[in-house]
């Protein structure tokens, strides 16, 4: 178990998660992004197209997955559920789940052979 202290906590990394710890991280705010998928982008990485400017999703949400996976005030945790929240007095103090990966994410290159290796797919 490892504890860590930030300034705020934001749950949920679809755009408007993204887009909140950005703003704050970018304010020099040290931010905690849960996310319970395994991947951030929310709904919008999932579409082709918005409406109504038809501009691209995936071009409009990538750029923000990176720089929010990349922000040195930014600590990301996907595939992570909060279980518990309890204010304080000085703030709250927020138990977060990590779901088992089964793969190792710091030595993880993108490479997907895990993936096709998996019964499941
Ligand atoms: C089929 C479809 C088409 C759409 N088309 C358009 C369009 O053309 N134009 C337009 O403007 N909008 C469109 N929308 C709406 C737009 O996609 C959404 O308004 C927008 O993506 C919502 O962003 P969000 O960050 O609020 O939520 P989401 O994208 O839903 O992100 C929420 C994130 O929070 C995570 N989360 C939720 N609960 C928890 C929890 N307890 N703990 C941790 N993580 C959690 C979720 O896994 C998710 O990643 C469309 C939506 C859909 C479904």
């Amino acid at each position: 178990m490892n504890n860590l202290q930030v300034d705020a906590l934001v749950i949920g990394g679809g755009i408007a998660g993204m887009q909140a710890a950005l703003d704050l991280g970018d304010q020099g705010f040290q931010v905690a992004l849960v996310e319970r998928e395994a991947s951030i982008g929310g709904k919008m990485i999932t579409l082709s197209k918005v409406f109504p400017t038809l501009d691209c999703c995936s071009c409009i949400t990538t750029p923000k997955m990176s720089a929010v996976a990349h922000h040195p005030n930014i600590k990301l945790f996907t595939y992570c559920e909060v279980q518990a929240l309890k204010e304080t007095g000085a703030g709250f103090d927020i138990s977060v789940l990590q779901k088992p990966r089964y793969v190792d994410a710091s030595k993880c290159t993108g490479c997907r052979l895990c993936e096709y290796d998996c019964p499941k797919f």
